[in-house]
């Protein structure tokens, strides 16, 4: 199957479903970023900090960039005047040199809180009560805006635990949406699914997914 082909059905499946397509092409070339560009794809992300920046260069400018992997905070600078959504906000430290660089850059950076929800302990994010707890501190970081949930459900065949993951993520969301926070936390995303899971995640209610190998076939090196 091509870029073109994988892209246009996973546009078909989606549309309708308010759910967003993130083209995740870490580790991916230029010329295949742009055959999902040619085919009117303007969403990507990626997960290292320095990829994104120097993708953000090469390619037109119209493309809406997205942070999808854990970031270490003397990276968020080479992002900053740019990135249109951190999907992997995990600590206070981090948020709080987001609004650092955010008040540098002079915009408003929106991110996502990541919650774990794997059995594995590899995945990073927060555990509900660190978010509750984070989410009070929100209102001290005007350069940011919390705009919802990410979460990555654990590496596994078994379809009943990756459903039980993103039903209690979707919970979680349900639960926030509901509540009252400052001003600058608005919880309307919620980023789960990739491509081993996305149709499961869309089923319960993901609006986006961060989709790769179904998009631009296997990564040749690891990330
Ligand atoms: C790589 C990555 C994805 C995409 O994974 P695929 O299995 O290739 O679809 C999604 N989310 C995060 C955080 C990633 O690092």
């Amino acid at each position: 199957m091509s870029i073109k082909n994988n892209i246009n059905l996973l546009q078909q499946e989606l549309s309708g479903k308010k759910c967003k397509l993130i083209a995740v092409s870490k580790n991916q070339p230029i010329e295949k970023i742009m055959e999902a560009y040619h085919e009117g794809h303007r969403v990507f992300g990626e997960n290292k900090a320095r990829e994104l920046e120097k993708k953000w260069n090469e390619l037109p400018k119209d493309i809406e960039w997205h942070m999808i992997g854990h970031m270490q905070t003397n990276k968020v600078k080479y992002i900053a005047p740019f990135v249109s959504l951190i999907h992997s906000v995990d600590s206070q430290k981090l948020l709080e040199e987001i609004n650092k660089q955010g008040n540098k850059a002079n915009r408003v950076i929106p991110c996502l809180l990541q919650i774990h929800i794997a059995r594995e302990d590899s995945k990073f994010g927060l555990k509900y009560d660190e978010l509750l707890t984070l989410l009070e501190t929100v209102n001290d970081y005007p350069f940011v805006k919390v705009t919802g949930l990410m979460g990555m459900a654990t590496l596994t065949d078994d379809a009943s635990i990756i459903r039980e993951e993103f039903a209690r993520l979707k919970q979680y969301f349900d639960e926030l949406k509901s509540k009252k926070f400052s001003k600058n936390i608005e919880i309307k995303e919620l980023s789960m699914g990739m491509s081993a899971d996305y149709p499961i995640a869309v089923d319960l209610g993901s609006t986006m997914v961060r989709i790769g190998t179904s998009i631009f076939g296997e990564r040749t090196t690891k990330g």
